[in-house]
């Protein structure tokens, strides 16, 4: 796969590729460990995260992070996201997928394992209108071996939910039956984009694009109880966006579900619209009272703060340099072929 532009940031690489019907971006990136950016009680991370200072990462060979493209730009309505400036969702083909996850490994040819490959379905789309992405996540070790061996690898499927897409169902059941818990045992993850408890507030965040609480609720009650990781509830906690944790323990079992907040990544969608976490990237102030209700009502929850070079490098979600944005943070273009 052609390499258009190369971008060095300090956590690792935002790659702009040729794809079968233009073009495509993709992430290889490192992570600090959970120990840096993560509160989750239930995993015995107690403290909280009062920001997080810029650092080194892991090894790759410790933990390896590809993000790729499912769709050349997006349809849904995303207030908060740069990608659908780059265009409507078109479908990247599966040698369009294979090939950004073996391009983005081809940059570190000196790794040849690693303890985890984490891929992430959630650069530029929405991915559940894309078959060819659980068509790839059957092949994703037989595409890995030959760079990295049998090393473990980690999908996840991230979604929105699009109120228009009838076959969700049948695509969330595929991944969850067979990939996540026949396939992968249990090391593959399902995340859906919540952001608010208000049917309101969330019909103006997704642009009135995403299916309602009631329709995602009914969807999950009849996935099968997950192995591994439980589905992840996404929450870009935005300011006085509603985080009812009573309502939400009536919608979804927490037993299945747990709860994932992050702050909202500073993307220029969200700049122009205003919409932020004030506060959420240096104190955990925004985050403890929700955190509290939800496990007082049952939720397991994971809060993940990202650093500013993480941020303003523009490898959070909702980012896209196909949209005209550049990161704010220092970084080198090892490769630009205009
Ligand atoms: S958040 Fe995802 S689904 Fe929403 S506009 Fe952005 S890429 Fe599309």
């Amino acid at each position: 796969m052609n390499i258009i532009k190369n971008i060095k940031v300090p956590t690792g690489n935002i790659l702009i590729v040729e794809g079968d019907k233009g073009n495509l971006e993709c992430l290889s990136i490192g992570d600090y460990g959970r120990n840096e950016n993560v509160k989750a009680q239930f995993l015995g991370l107690n403290k909280d995260v009062n920001g997080v200072a810029n650092g080194e990462c892991m090894s790759l060979e410790e933990k390896w992070v590809v993000t790729i493209s499912t769709q050349y730009g997006c349809s849904s309505g995303c207030k908060f996201c740069d990608v659908p400036k780059v265009g409507k969702g078109i479908n990247a083909t599966y040698d369009d997928i294979r090939n950004q996850i073996e391009t983005s490994l081809l940059l570190h040819p000196e790794v040849g394992g690693t303890k985890r490959l984490n891929i992430h379905y959630a650069r530029m789309g929405e991915p559940s209108w894309n078959p060819n992405v659980l068509a790839a996540t059957r092949d994703l070790h037989k595409i890995v071996r030959p760079h990295i061996g049998n090393s473990l690898i980690h999908p996840i499927f991230t979604t929105m939910c699009p109120a228009k897409n009838s076959s969700l169902f049948k695509i969330l059941n595929e991944w969850t039956v067979d990939i996540k818990n026949d396939l992968y045992r249990g090391d593959a993850g399902l995340q859906l984009s919540i952001n608010s408890t208000s049917d309101c507030q969330r019909d103006d965040m997704f642009g009135g694009s995403a299916k309602s609480l009631k329709e995602i609720s009914d969807i999950v009650k009849d996935l099968p109880e997950p192995i591994g990781r439980k589905y992840a509830l996404n929450f870009a906690l935005a300011d006085s966006y509603e985080v009812d944790a009573k309502k939400l323990r009536e919608l979804f079992d927490p037993r299945k579900c747990m709860v994932k907040i992050t702050p909202l990544h500073m993307t220029h969608s969200c700049e122009e619209n205003n919409i932020k976490t004030t506060g959420g990237y240096k104190s955990f102030v925004p985050y403890k009272k929700v955190e509290r209700e939800l496990i007082n009502e049952g939720f397991d929850v994971l809060i993940f703060i990202p650093s500013s070079d993480e941020d303003e490098g523009r490898i959070t979600c909702g980012n896209a340099i196909l949209s005209g944005t550049l990161p704010e943070c220092e970084y080198e273009i090892i490769k630009d072929m205009k």
